[in-house]
């Protein structure tokens, strides 16, 4: 490696790769090895009943440690993920990972009554994802019903056959969250259309709930339109007990945030919430 680099040890990229280019390439080649590796794995944060406190799901997160790059956030991989196409596999290997994960909850003692999974649109737009999940299922033996995918508005705006995977993935018994709801280019023409179950508020608007009147507005006019549609609507990036108190009062009875708990470990699951 050391010789292929030259005297002045960069020679060996092109001359107008820049250093955020060539610190990009480098993750590149690290992600693409991840999996492998065994550096990635899911953290998972619990979605509460605001009211009773009551767990009903949790969200899978992806997280990639990198022996020396350290921990790395998601927002700095997924989207390199996603330019490479490594998506596909990290995609898959984090839904057949949560889908597990469920079922060893579960026979262990502890039963999370829903687990939901994000999606990106690259995965879309490779087609087969409706197979992919059904293989899944099967594989592990988690009821679909079970299983709740995330996706943005964009991804349903952008992705040509998005709607017709949705469709499928419905008819397979998977329910469907809107997720950053309100942050998209929200039509709510499609929403009418597609078998969603569930509005996530972007935590953006729940940050300022009890100040800003904008973001006030903002989160009741979405509980009211989860409401008409018959949808259930849960706020994300809930950090302060106010913020909860304001939610349940404006009629959202779900919360996702610091407040009730960070993303944890699996085993730390079983330490918080098994009776
Ligand atoms: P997201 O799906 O909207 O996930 C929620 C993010 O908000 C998580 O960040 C979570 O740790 C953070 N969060 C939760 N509660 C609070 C809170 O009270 N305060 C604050 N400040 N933040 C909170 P994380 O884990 O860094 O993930 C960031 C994004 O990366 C996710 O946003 C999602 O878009 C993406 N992502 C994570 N895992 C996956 C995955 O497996 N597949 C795909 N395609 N995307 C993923
Ligand atoms: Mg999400
Ligand atoms: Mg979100
Ligand atoms: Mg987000």
């Amino acid at each position: 490696q050391a010789k292929a680099r030259g005297r002045n040890g960069f020679s060996f990229y092109a001359p107008s790769m820049t250093g955020e280019g060539v610190e990009r390439l480098r993750l590149e080649t690290f992600l693409r090895r991840s999996i492998e590796k065994d550096e990635i794995f899911l953290n998972y944060q619990p979605q509460v009943e605001i009211d009773t406190g009551r767990l009903v799901g949790v969200e899978a997160l992806v997280r990639w440690n990198h022996p020396e790059l350290g921990l790395i956030p998601p927002i700095r991989f997924i989207p390199l993920a996603e330019d490479t196409g490594f998506i596909n596999q990290l995609g898959k290997w984090v839904l057949h990972e949560a889908c597990r994960q469920m079922v060893r909850w579960q026979e262990a003692g502890l039963h999370v009554p829903k687990i939901a999974v994000n999606l990106s649109a690259k995965q879309f737009e490779r087609g087969s994802i409706v197979n992919m999940v059904a293989d899944i299922l099967r594989d592990t033996g988690l009821e679909p019903q079970r299983l709740q995918l995330e996706v943005t508005e964009s991804v349903i705006m952008n992705t040509g056959d998005a709607m017709v995977f949705i469709n499928d993935l419905h008819s397979i018994g998977v329910a469907l969250a809107i997720d950053d709801f309100g942050t998209g280019y929200s039509s709510l023409a499609y929403l009418k259309q597609l078998p969603v179950e569930t509005l996530k508020i972007d935590r953006s608007f729940i940050k300022d709930i009890s100040t800003d009147v904008n973001d006030e507005a903002i989160a009741i006019a979405i509980i009211q339109l989860g409401k008409s549609m018959n949808l259930s609507v849960i706020a994300e990036g809930v950090e302060t007990e106010e913020q909860a108190a304001f939610l349940l009062r404006h009629g959202c009875n779900m919360a996702q945030g610091y407040f009730y708990s960070r993303p944890v470990a699996a085993d730390d699951m079983l330490t918080r919430w098994k009776k």
